[in-house]
């Protein structure tokens, strides 16, 4: 029998109330003074220690930052920028994270596969360890030990092979992690100086095929790291170790922490555990069981669980198990008690955020506590939910193969469209959500405004945009958007199936927080949902309003799944769902343009990448369900509609087979701060379809002038896109407008309108 113990390595750190972020934005705007903002900080920091404290944990990771922790590791290793050269202390860290007075902050990217962004270190040309601070870190693990005892506070820092791999760098991997080793060696030795009993290397990037190619680098490294002689626990997670789990388990390390969940829904499933059996664990070892799932909102099933550690705790030969959460719980809402009142009564018991996460842990590893279920719930553990039919590549379960694709292909159907001049131009969907715009909803929620009223108003501001447009002289108009808050909720909360919390927020990046809803039960269409706003627009206008709507696959990627079906079958759904909405786009009554209905449909995904799963080989799989949840939702269109969708937030040369076969007629595409690599993938792929490169970066306030946009859109040309089309270049921004400004709008697209007439000049 094996030894049962609990552990943590990571917690919610935005405070129960979002305290950071108040405290945060206070600071930043001259509101607190620098010891205020960490004596917040430390208070949020110690609350969160203690309900983990308190709720029996037997080792805590020692967590809790201001912005991001990566970039609490780029300043520990003494790694920042020298354009950083005049900054230091939190001036430094927060110049960093978001920019100062000419210095450019550090770029942001995803954090693996999650919705989680982090700062982009740098490792300038033949870099070195400068300066390391492990002040604050080592001030961090004092406090925690005052509270907790030295034996429970156990530091969390990220691994040097995965944070070499979450870098830009010009030196090769093994050349770039030897240089970070000396800080790493004397940061161990400080913290077992004092008293820390062991320290968490997190390598989640051992999950990855980049992490499994670098065998030789982790041999290395963490044979050099082990003869410092502090024990190490190496924490890996967001999926199974696939074929790195034979070479990893054996590193020379205290402990490994498996992620026995992986991603909720995922129809690939996680290995872990027959990893376990097809090649045991070292009895030396402590396994770190991350069987609580710490990237699912829902409930998780302790039988089965108790079932899968009896397992463990017996039939392997393992001697000390924690029972652990699969990854950091920073990605949940911190308590389900938030919701109590708002989240039907029936459905909070089934959920479980941070907080409640912590008590199944307890709950689990407690003997006799949780009944395990029989052999059968160990034997179909890490298995997607709806079984083989979900695994398998390009299956959207229970869809008919039929729905699938348009009644005519591209060639045929795309003469049956509106057509225009060469180089037509539009937008992306949203125009400025003013001040005004959002005090409407405001007015609206609160009761202020009556339902008709507010729609009045807000049929102003509809009113207002294709004023605008029409001035400006664009081609295909849209309505703006000024009913939505953001893409997904306005859909969600239309949509049958999904709720949204009150509280639930979890950290996007730094002081961003979102609140993702939560798919819960079978999602359905209801009512139309954009329709009385495009007819709105399209009665106002001769020319044609484009329909605007937020795709399956995004709406999923953007969500809590549920975990009972795949979320290939929750993309079918939503699929079905958003189907009828583009159908009753195009049936809309409206008579004022070439008979009825709506002519051109937007369908956005940008969130299409986000969803790819960490390793190569079951990209395949997820590509397969989400191209076809696309097709779902679009190919219910005439063959004279013409349907646009929009892609951003990402490069896709990798996955350009998938956007071809969304089979959109048009594809508009974040391009212009990429200097036109993915438009030359697109020609060079032979890419037929209509394109819209943005041509202009709409994160900037700058106001593109008329030459340089005709350089944009003439690099498009020569890159030999569409050659011999130009009828098919869209000119359009990158992105929608809605953080913009009118005063930067209106310049911005009569100038992108006159540089399309110039380059039809030239033809
Ligand atoms: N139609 C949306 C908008 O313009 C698209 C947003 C996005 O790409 N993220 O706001
Ligand atoms: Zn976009």
């Amino acid at each position: 029998m094996a030894q049962i113990s609990t552990g943590t390595f990571g917690f919610p750190r935005i405070g129960p109330k979002r305290e950071i972020k108040a405290a945060l934005e206070a600071y930043w705007s001259g509101k607190l003074s620098q010891p205020e903002l960490l004596s917040i900080s430390a208070e949020v920091q110690a609350a969160d220690w203690q309900l983990q404290a308190s709720a029996g944990i037997t080792r805590i990771g020692i967590d809790g930052t201001l912005y991001d922790q990566v970039l609490d590791t780029t300043l520990a290793l003494g790694l920042a920028p020298v354009r950083f050269a005049n900054f230091s202390g939190l001036e430094l860290y927060f110049a960093m994270a978001r920019g100062a007075s000419g210095v450019g902050a550090l770029d942001m990217s995803k954090f693996f596969d999650t919705n989680y962004h982090y700062l982009v270190p740098e490792l300038e040309g033949d870099f070195s360890c400068k300066s390391p601070n492990f002040t604050p870190l080592l001030e961090k693990v004092t406090r925690a030990q005052a509270l907790l005892g030295k034996s429970r506070a156990i530091p969390m820092l990220i691994g040097p092979v995965t944070f070499v791999l979450l870098s830009k760098r010009d030196l090769a991997l093994p050349e770039a992690v030897s240089r970070l080793l000396p800080a790493y060696g004397q940061l161990l030795r400080q913290l077992q100086q004092l008293g820390c009993p062991e320290v968490q290397l997190h390598e989640p990037s051992l999950a990855t095929d980049a992490g499994a190619a670098a065998r030789e680098v982790y041999e290395s490294t963490y044979a050099q790291l082990a003869a410092v002689g502090c024990p190490i626990d190496l924490v890996t997670y967001y999926d199974d170790l696939g074929e790195a789990y034979p070479w990893a388990v054996n590193l020379p390390v205290a402990a490994v922490s498996l992620d026995f969940c992986g991603v909720p829904g995922s129809a690939a499933g996680n290995a872990t555990l027959d990893l376990i059996r097809a090649h045991g664990f070292p009895a030396s070892k402590r396994l770190g069981a991350g069987l609580i799932d710490g990237r699912s909102v829902w409930a998780d099933d302790l039988a089965a669980a108790a079932a899968v550690l009896g397992e463990l705790s017996t039939a392997h030969g393992i001697t000390s198990i924690s029972v652990q959460p699969s990854t950091t719980l920073q990605h949940l809402p911190y308590s389900t008690a938030g919701e109590a009142g708002h989240l039907p009564a029936e459905l909070l018991p089934k959920l479980a955020f941070a907080v409640q996460k912590l008590q199944a842990l307890a709950d689990l590893a407690t003997p006799g506590k949780v009944q395990p279920a029989g052999p059968e719930a160990a034997r179909v553990w890490g298995q997607p939910p709806d079984g083989a039919a979900a695994a398998k590549a390009g299956s959207l379960p229970g869809v008919d193969a039929a729905l699938l694709a348009r009644s005519e292909s591209y060639e045929v159907r795309r003469p049956k469209q509106p057509e225009f001049h060469a180089f037509p131009t539009s937008t992306i969907g949203s125009f400025p959500q003013t001040a005004e715009v959002r005090r409407l909803r405001t007015l609206l929620r609160s009761g202020k405004l009556s339902r008709p009223e507010y729609e009045r108003l807000v049929d102003q501001q509809v009113a207002f945009a294709v004023g605008v447009q029409e001035a400006a002289g664009l081609d295909v108009l849209v309505h703006g958007e000024p009913e939505r808050t953001d893409m997904v909720e306005y859909f969600g909360v239309q949509l049958g199936g999904l709720a949204f919390t009150l509280q639930g927020w979890v950290q996007s990046y730094g002081s961003r927080y979102v609140r993702p809803p939560i798919i819960t039960g079978d999602v359905s269409f209801t009512q139309p949902m954009t329709v009385r706003e495009f007819t709105v627009a399209q009665q106002l206008t001769a020319k044609p309003v484009k329909g605007m709507l937020t795709g399956p696959v995004t709406i999923l990627n953007w969500s809590f799944p549920r975990k009972d079906i795949s979320r290939a079958a929750q993309a079918a759904q939503l699929g079905l769902a958003l189907r009828r909405e583009v159908d009753a786009l195009q049936g809309a009554g409206c008579k004022i343009i070439q008979g009825a209905g709506c002519k051109i449909i937007q369908v956005d995904e940008p969130a299409l990448r986000e969803g790819l799963p960490l390793k190569q080989q079951r990209w395949a799989g997820y590509l397969g369900w989400a191209v076809d949840a696309f097709r779902l939702s679009t190919a219910v269109a005439a063959p004279g509609v013409q349907v646009v969708t929009h892609l951003c937030y990402s490069d896709f040369q990798d996955i350009m087979p998938a956007v071809d076969a969304m089979d959109a007629d048009v594809l508009t595409i974040e391009n212009s701060r990429s200097g036109d690599a993915m438009v030359s993938a697109l020609a060079a792929s032979g890419y037929a379809k209509d394109l819209g490169p943005g041509v202009y970066d709409v994160h900037s306030p700058q106001v593109p002038d008329v030459d340089w946009l005709v350089e944009k859109i003439q690099g498009f040309v020569d890159s030999g896109v569409l050659k011999g089309r130009p009828q098919h270049i869209w000119v359009n921004p990158d992105c929608g407008l809605k953080t913009r400004r009118w005063e930067e709008v209106i310049p911005s697209l009569r100038n992108m309108v006159a540089a399309a007439a110039i380059m039809r000049g030239r033809l």
